[in-house]
């Protein structure tokens, strides 16, 4: 059920008859090394907020294809993003324009980690503001959750090069791989992620740039693409997609706040 092929009165219907959910996907337009397009999160984030769609009927509306991407720009073209207020912005507009239409439960299927921190944000001042839920999926972290050799450690890693040659092989180059891991910023820290650094076996968070420490203008950091598979991005991207469909129908969809405030 895509809004952007419904007209007015259909919407109006679906909300009138009771449907209290919309799903939102949150993608970006980003770098994502050699071997991945910059449309990956975008492509992803619609793929399964479009499936999700398909199996429980709840309402789909277009993509937001930019996202929170400010540190993918340093040396990599082509990345195009909002600093974090305009994309709060945007992702709370569309969330509250939905919620005078009716809804009460809002669903953000996110195809990009860094969009993780505006929508916090937004799902807690749906609650504040509108008495709403708002929901936030971060595929990769089901996908982990549910089995952790999917576990995404990274971006443009295996996990996600997986997903992308069960999706989208006509946008995956593995011929053009480069993986050299992470730039060592200090003889004493080691680099653990892209924000991520340990000393002495305790982690610490530094937010950088990806051409901090990524060398070489690689891209992608975490697991090893070349690793990735069509059959492990099959087997992930389905169970997701099966366990989400289940969780929003028996689970989310029967969560109530409730009625008396204390
Ligand atoms: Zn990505």
């Amino acid at each position: 059920m895509l809004l952007e092929e419904m007209t007015f009165a259909e919407v109006k219907e679906y909300f009138a008859n009771g449907n209290e959910m919309a799903i939102i996907p949150c993608g970006s337009t980003e770098q994502h090394g050699h071997h991945l397009v910059l449309g990956t999160d975008s492509f992803l984030a619609e793929t399964f907020a479009k499936r999700l769609s398909e199996k429980t009927g709840i309402l789909c509306v277009p993509t937001v294809s930019y996202g929170y991407a400010e540190y993918h720009k340093e040396g990599y073209s082509g990345t195009i993003g909002f600093d974090q207020d305009l994309l709060y912005t945007i992702y709370y507009s569309i969330a509250e324009q939905l919620v005078q239409m009716g809804a009460k439960k809002i669903i953000f299927v996110n195809g990009h980690g860094g969009n993780s921190y505006p929508l916090k944000r937004v799902s807690m001042n749906l609650r504040l503001h509108h008495r709403v839920m708002g929901l936030i999926i971060d595929w990769w972290s089901v996908a982990e959750q549910l089995n952790p050799a999917w576990k995404e450690t990274g971006h443009a890693g295996k996990e996600e090069t997986s997903a992308m040659l069960y999706l989208y092989p006509q946008y995956v180059h593995p011929e053009r791989i480069r993986f050299e891991g992470y730039r060592s910023l200090s003889d004493t820290v080691k680099t653990l992620g892209s924000a991520t650094f340990a000393y002495a076996g305790v982690a610490y968070h530094i937010w950088l740039n990806t051409n901090d420490v990524v060398p070489n203008f690689g891209g992608n950091y975490g697991e090893d693409p070349h690793l990735a598979t069509v059959q492990q991005g099959k087997e992930s991207v389905e169970a997701v997609i099966a366990h989400l469909a289940e969780f929003l129908q028996y689970g989310f969809g029967t969560m109530q706040l409730p009625s008396v405030q204390q």
